[in-house]
């Protein structure tokens, strides 16, 4: 009785881990493959009580707790699989247990001894793990938890190889009514409840660390454009300046500001002015290189840390912004409005604080409002404050309304 009560902790173990992965997934949004983990432990743990509290010689239990291993196998590969943007070869693992219950039939039909069973399925089991390997491996993810449900893959397909051949030398045989009394299944039991244990307070930690990455992230998103917001920003290109200082690398900043902004909250109101900023947005993460930041860091106000490029390639790529932005139509504007911006650039001078920076360039920017708008001011260029450009419909449209006002 005693050891049928210590049996239980494995299962009521696994039901605390379908607990917490089931919270992970509902209160945390976590997706479907943390649901895995969860139906992985449910359907070990009821395979592990019809293990321990039924009679498992029964060649029908005996499929049945095989089943629900398959299955909590299954769960568990995919769920690691799909954690890291891998799919799982479902077929190969299908034909995996199918070869394993027909070979499974005719040892159980020719013969009262347990152990050649216990090869195959064992067998059975770390072919499956192997294959978990091989699709994470080919995943380029290799974070620390990565790494860990790798090692744990690996260890388990080595367990289910090994386990078997080791304890069954000492044991030779195991006829059908001793199995529960053998070293094998002692062994087994102490295995397979340190093997979950550890295998799950891993898989718990990798979806921690994923739902604290992705909290992480979300905040650091800014909801209308999906650009960075300021902090954001600003962490990230404090450390991109880092790197060029250590790389030798030139970096271009570009600040940008939609001109007479506020009239268009006055004249065609809020929503049609945050689809305005919406659609600078992303033409801005559009128009840009993969290792470039980009952020809104004001209300109509970005920026653009522009990796390994020099003034006059950042310059260019500000006036292609500002060209390709004064021909878009906007939602809700009048169809024959068009809106601008203003650009403000330079080049980080090594070793110069990001605020340094930030400053001259909004200077820049300062001026190119000066010049009249809808023009990109750079380092090193005249500046073109005198010669006033000419204004743009917006401009003379809210002049208009305010003198009628
Ligand atoms: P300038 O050409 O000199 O930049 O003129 P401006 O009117 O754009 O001046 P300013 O930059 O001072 O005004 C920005 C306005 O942008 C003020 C604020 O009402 C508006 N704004 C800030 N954030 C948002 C936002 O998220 N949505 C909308 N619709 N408007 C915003
Ligand atoms: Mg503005
Ligand atoms: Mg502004």
């Amino acid at each position: 009785m005693s050891e049928q009560i210590i049996g239980l902790i494995t299962p009521l173990m696994a039901v605390v881990f379908v607990a917490i992965f089931g919270l992970l997934w509902w209160r945390g949004g976590m997706g479907n493959h943390v649901l895995a983990f969860a139906a992985s432990y449910a359907l070990f743990g009821l395979g592990f009580v019809t293990t321990h509290l039924f009679d498992v010689t029964s060649p029908y239990l005996f499929h049945l707790t095989q089943i629900l291993y398959t299955a909590a196998t299954v769960c568990i590969i995919w769920g690691a699989a799909t954690r890291v943007n891998r799919k799982t070869p479902l077929r190969a693992l299908g034909l995996i247990y199918a070869v394993c219950a027909v070979t499974l039939a005719i040892a159980v039909a020719v013969s009262d001894d347990v152990s050649p069973r216990l090869y195959i399925v064992n067998t059975g089991y770390g072919v499956m793990f192997t294959i978990g390997v091989f699709v994470l491996m080919q995943s380029r993810r290799r974070e620390m938890f990565d790494r860990m449900v790798i090692a744990i893959f690996v260890i388990s397909a080595i367990n289910f190889f090994c386990r078997p051949v080791l304890t069954l030398l000492i044991e030779q045989s195991i006829p059908v009514g001793d199995y529960r009394e053998s070293i094998y299944y002692s062994v087994l039991t102490l295995v397979l409840t340190v093997s979950s244990l550890v295998t799950a307070v891993t898989l718990v930690g990798a979806c921690v660390t994923d739902l604290v990455g992705s909290i992480k992230e979300r905040s650091d998103v800014d909801l209308l454009t999906g650009l960075r917001n300021r902090r954001a920003f600003e962490n990230d290109i404090v450390e991109m300046l880092d790197r060029a200082a250590l790389h030798g690398v030139p970096v271009g900043l570009v600040v940008a500001d939609i001109d007479h902004f506020k009239q268009v909250n006055d004249l065609w109101g809020h929503q049609a002015g945050d689809h305005a900023i919406e659609s600078f947005g992303k033409l801005i993460e559009r128009m840009v290189r993969e290792g470039d930041i980009t952020g809104r860091v004001g209300g109509e106000e970005f920026c653009i840390a522009v990796w390994n490029c020099d003034l006059i390639e950042t310059h260019r790529l500000a006036e292609r912004l500002r060209t390709a932005f004064a021909q878009m139509q906007h939602e809700g504007i009048s169809e024959s409005i068009r809106l601008t911006a203003s650009f403000g650039v330079s080049s980080w001078r090594g070793h110069e604080t990001y605020r340094s920076l930030f400053g001259r360039v909004d200077t820049l920017l300062y001026e190119a409002k000066e010049s009249g708008r809808n023009c990109v001011v750079s380092d090193g260029e005249r500046r073109e404050s005198a010669k006033r450009r000419p204004a743009s419909k917006l401009a003379k449209l809210a002049e208009r309304r305010a003198a009628t006002n």
